[in-house]
């Protein structure tokens, strides 16, 4: 591939990076920025598919893979079935820290600025169908795309939120880990999106670690006695990183996280010291890993006193009410393997289905927060007519007993669009439509014709 040209970069930031890089990493760096981005993926293992052959893996994280070239993810039906996301590969750094630290079972997981929802992907799949994740974001817009990047992955492990880091004050004690992405100066997306310097200055650093330091404040206090808290940026400079794990370790009790490294990975750990005790960083250039500029940072809450959390007998809520597995139709419940497992709820026209075993936890966050997703939504009832959402397409709860509609690649990109499909061998009613047995939503084989449920919003227009 091509080199791109240097860009032209705020004097102030050139002379900032001297705080973490000698002269000749400097110049190292600024080379670094002519070479192309490198594209990534990472595997949604619950989907089972493999990657393509030859394919060069993220050396830190075992389901990510470095592409060749960047094809048009729009076109390609598998994406829309959540069989991966596109994420940069720094970022799966996460995975690497997560496998390193003692995490127990079914640990629960909150992800308080999570849009649009890469690390909260790949943290509903470490955690698995038996853990659970909250992924909360504060801003609207990005919080609806969040929920369905949440959908397309499909786990039913997660609670998608749209809160303000201080809605969550009295949920302290509940998470086993606390993920802090903080909105940033981005000074690692430079080679990526030029546009990101276009808005940097020193003034904008200084509000962007004023604002980390406020959402810190926050979350601090959330993990649980021993749970850990992720902190992460996409920047270099140390006001916005190494300063704001020195304000947390300082403000609260947390003990320091050495993650193991491999030399050739290239990245660079950095100490911060904090009252007799060092803590670490790790810091991602371009010109050093494969990936864009990213920093992480591991610390460990100190130990004392858990708080138990009971399923209160009577749930209330304004919105949101249990219901019996009776209320929905007996042709889907049968569908549904493991109902017992399953408690489900209904949220206006929507029936929702969420593992028992995280039913207290999501009660107690429902009083809380502001729910926008939660569990699988298996379908609506609408003017008593049943109709299957495509959340549940998307799921990996099984439908191992739906008939399937398989689509060729023709087929299932005209689906995408919501084009008119025929079923002439199939039977009549509602049939997953599925790509390379993967399911991408629904249709309802009228007989004389199919109706395409994907849904309106998520159209392919390309
Ligand atoms: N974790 C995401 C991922 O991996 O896909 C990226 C998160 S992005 C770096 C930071 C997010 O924080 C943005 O979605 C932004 O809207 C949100 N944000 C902005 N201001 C915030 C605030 N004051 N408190 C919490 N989150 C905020």
């Amino acid at each position: 591939m091509e080199s791109k040209p240097t860009p032209n970069l705020p004097a102030s930031f050139v002379s900032q990076l001297q705080t973490v890089l000698d002269p000749q990493g400097i110049s190292e760096f600024l080379k670094g920025l002519e070479q192309p981005t490198p594209i990534s993926i990472r595997y949604n293992t619950h989907k089972h598919v493999g990657p393509d052959a030859g394919l060069t893996p993220v050396p830190w994280c075992p389901t990510a893979y470095y592409l060749r070239e960047r094809p048009s993810f729009t076109l390609d039906p598998l994406f829309h079935a959540g069989t991966y996301y596109v994420q940069e590969a720094s970022s799966t750094f996460l995975y690497h820290i997560l496998k390193s630290l003692e995490l127990p079972t079914a640990s629960v997981a909150l992800d308080l600025c999570a849009a649009p929802g890469g690390k909260s992907t790949l943290l509903s799949s470490f955690l698995g169908t038996s853990g659970m994740l909250v992924a909360n974001e504060v801003i609207k817009s990005r919080a609806q795309i969040l929920k369905e990047n949440t959908i397309k992955w499909g786990l039913g492990n997660t609670v998608v939120t749209q809160n303000d880091p201080s809605h969550f004050s009295g949920l302290g004690g509940i998470f086993d880990l606390v993920l802090v992405d903080a909105p940033c100066s981005g000074e690692g997306m430079f080679r990526k999106d030029p546009a990101a310097i276009a808005e940097w200055s020193p003034e904008n650093v200084a509000l962007c670690a004023a604002r980390q330091q406020r959402i810190l404040d926050q979350a601090g206090g959330l993990p649980k006695p021993g749970a850990y808290l992720i902190y992460a940026t996409c920047t270099y400079n140390r006001k916005e990183n190494e300063d704001n794990i020195a304000f947390l370790a300082s403000e609260f009790a947390y003990e320091p996280i050495r993650v193991p490294l491999e030399a050739s990975w290239g990245i660079v750990e950095s100490e911060i010291p904090v009252d007799g005790q060092t803590f670490f960083g790790y810091r991602f250039f371009p010109h050093r890993v494969r990936g864009e500029g990213f920093f992480i940072s591991v610390l460990r809450r100190a130990g004392g006193e858990e708080r138990e959390l009971n399923l209160t007998k009577e749930f209330r809520h304004d919105h949101l009410k249990r219901v019996p597995s009776k209320a929905i139709p007996k042709e889907i419940e049968s569908q549904l393997i493991g109902t017992e497992a399953l408690q489900l709820y209904q949220l206006g026209e929507g029936y929702f289905a969420l593992d028992k075993e995280r039913q207290a936890i999501f009660e107690k966050l429902s009083q809380a927060l502001q729910i926008r997703y939660f569990g699988v939504e298996l379908g609506q009832a609408i003017r008593g007519e049943w109709i299957p959402s495509h959340e549940w397409a998307l799921s990996v709860l099984e439908k191992e007993n739906i008939p399937r509609l398989n689509l060729s690649l023709e087929e299932a990109l005209s689906y995408l669009r919501k084009e008119a499909i025929s079923a002439d061998q199939s039977p009549k009613g509602w049939l997953l439509a599925t790509y390379m047995n993967l399911p991408i939503g629904w249709v309802k084989n009228l007989g004389n014709r199919v109706n395409n449920y994907y849904p309106k919003a998520w159209r392919v227009r390309s």
